[in-house]
């Protein structure tokens, strides 16, 4: 790298996937390298360090730690002053994070009597389909997607049969993927307990470094939330997906170089990314059942099954080949509306009636983009123009306009108080693809149960529900939160527990009883101290 002088940047292979970012020294001209982190592949690289105003080397604030590409490139790269884009061949290690069984392991954490027990999570009714099965229940041949009552002859009398609590397992995927995130910043979220990361560190590292890494993210992961992941590793996000699937449960597998084509080779078809039931009966009917079958196609016969768009990019990945990068999902942007308003807006009640048009809106933004809002902001800027701004946060992302909007006009803040407002803003933000209510329909209602965002008990003064049902979560004066096992003929029996208490008493009372209210799901967690960070309002001044 004679070539280069500071400030200078150079390339030292055309890889440009593998970057190593080196500091020349600027005593010596000698170059330093600094580390080696691979390229985010959205147009970012991934850098830990960097030149502070002094030409001190220095740890990079989080934020900072993505740099656009667009300075590399080609021969010579010109990245920040003093810092030297270089590229080498490191082995790339993306991870599959799997929570295992993850709505019934959140049922058997908060529940404790349902640990060790065959547990279904789903629709009761008649047409009710599982949403979840515990691996005391797979054993019996239960899964996920199954009509419950399907599920429920093959498990037998022993199945224990819930209703899926959405908010709970959207507050318990939150911790979850905040304790990944604390080692794997750059996380693309497939679901709520799955997850694509290509950790920075983990380049070039040996498989023995993969699994260490692994085995400690699930330690970290189980001893923050009590909940069991699986995770896979490999070359690509393919490879790690399908080695995620064979460490489950409980379980780690590092796939390494060497094993890999032969571990694709022997795999059905159709556990190709990509490959749904169409695909796989059009290459069964020409006698191709393993990947490698599929592998060992021509392109030309490939493009003739699948067609010339996907056919292509199924045989790169039947061979192993599979480039594409671990990105976090579009998101930390946000969607809103604001007006100005002709006359200033001296009362609540006109604060309240402007903000809706505003709210409905940025909501028909919201849809139209197709994600769901986690966070809402309202902007109030006075009179004398400086602007106050309010925010909730929601257990979980939704596009559910009653609870976006309701929580808007919660946040409003009275004229009287605050003095006249010239302009108010609605917006939405914390915009992810993870919306439970496909899976939940009924989640809204739990949610105006629990008060949103506010996860405080319910009020005392709500009265006894016309009907309890299993499964509902209940609070005591006596005995505290519980759930109820069963109801009818004036009586309903309790179980009082929650993650923390272990197995708890059964009592059964008079279902009328004012000692029993009806409570928030999320107190099954116990979780006081995460839960309250999760709904404190921030608060914030601006001139
Ligand atoms: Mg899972």
């Amino acid at each position: 790298m004679d070539d280069f002088g500071r400030g200078d940047a150079c390339c030292t292979a055309a890889e440009p996937d593998r970057v190593t970012v080196v500091q020349l020294a600027p005593s010596t001209g000698l170059d330093l390298v600094v580390d080696t982190y691979l390229s985010l592949g959205d147009g970012h690289l991934g850098i830990r360090a960097g030149i502070d105003q002094i030409g001190e080397l220095q740890e990079l604030p989080e934020a900072n730690r993505r740099v656009p590409d667009r300075h590399v490139k080609d021969g010579l790269r010109h990245a920040r002053q003093g810092i030297c884009i270089a590229s080498t061949v490191v082995e790339r290690w993306v991870l599959h994070f799997d929570m295992d069984a993850f709505f019934a392991s959140v049922e058997q954490l908060t529940r404790p009597t349902l640990r060790g027990r065959p547990v279904l999570v789903g629709g009761l009714g008649g047409r009710g389909v599982v949403a979840g099965a515990s691996y005391e229940a797979r054993v019996f041949g239960a899964r996920s997607a199954m009509p419950m009552h399907q599920a429920r002859r093959l498990v037998g009398a022993a199945a224990v049969v819930m209703p899926p609590r959405g908010v709970v397992y959207g507050v318990a995927s939150g911790r979850v993927l905040n304790t990944v995130r604390a080692m794997v910043p750059v996380l693309e979220q497939l679901s709520f307990d799955e997850a694509f990361g290509e950790p920075f560190e983990l380049a070039g590292a040996s498989a023995d470094d993969v699994e260490r890494f692994c085995e400690d993210l699930r330690a970290r992961v189980r001893a923050e939330t009590g909940l069991v992941a699986s995770v896979g590793a490999g070359s690509g996000k393919q490879i790690a997906k399908i080695a995620s699937d064979l460490a489950k449960p409980d379980g780690i597998r590092v796939v390494r170089r060497d094993e890999e084509r032969v571990l694709l080779a022997g795999l059905p078809v159709r556990r190709l990314w990509g490959i749904g039931p169409v695909a796989e009966e059009k290459l069964h009917r020409l006698g191709i059942d393993t990947v490698g079958a599929f592998a060992a196609l021509t392109d030309a016969e490939v493009a003739d099954i699948l067609g010339g768009t996907v056919g292509p990019a199924l045989h790169q990945l039947a061979r192993g080949i599979d480039d594409r990068p671990v990105a976090e999902r579009a998101d930390a942007k946000q969607i809103s509306a604001e007006s100005t308003f002709a006359q200033d807006l001296t009362t609540l009640d006109q604060v309240r009636d402007a903000t809706g048009p505003i709210a409905e809106h940025a909501h028909r933004r919201l849809e139209r983009d197709g994600r769901g809002a986690r966070t809402v902001t309202v902007k109030l800027k006075k009179s004398d123009m400086s602007t106050l701004t309010r925010s909730a946060t929601l257990p979980y992302a939704t596009t559910d306009a009653s609870t976006l909007i309701g929580t808007a006009r919660r946040l409003l803040l009275d004229p009287v108080d605050i003095g006249p407002v010239r302009l108010l803003g609605v917006g939405f933000s914390g915009l992810s693809d993870v919306r439970q209510e496909s899976l939940f329909p009924d989640l809204e209602q739990a949610l105006e149960a629990s008060d949103v965002p506010a996860m405080a008990p319910a009020p005392s003064a709500e009265p006894p529900p016309a009907a309890w049902r299993i499964g509902d979560d209940v609070t005591h004066t006596v005995h505290g939160h519980g759930w109820v096992q069963g109801a009818g003929h004036g009586v309903m029996t309790v179980r009082f527990e929650t993650r923390s208490s272990g197995p708890g008493p059964v009592h059964t009372l008079p279902d009328d009883t004012p000692d029993v209210r009806r409570a928030n799901p999320v107190d099954s967690l116990d979780w006081p101290d995460y839960v309250d960070g999760l709904t404190a309002e921030t608060y914030q001044s601006s001139p």
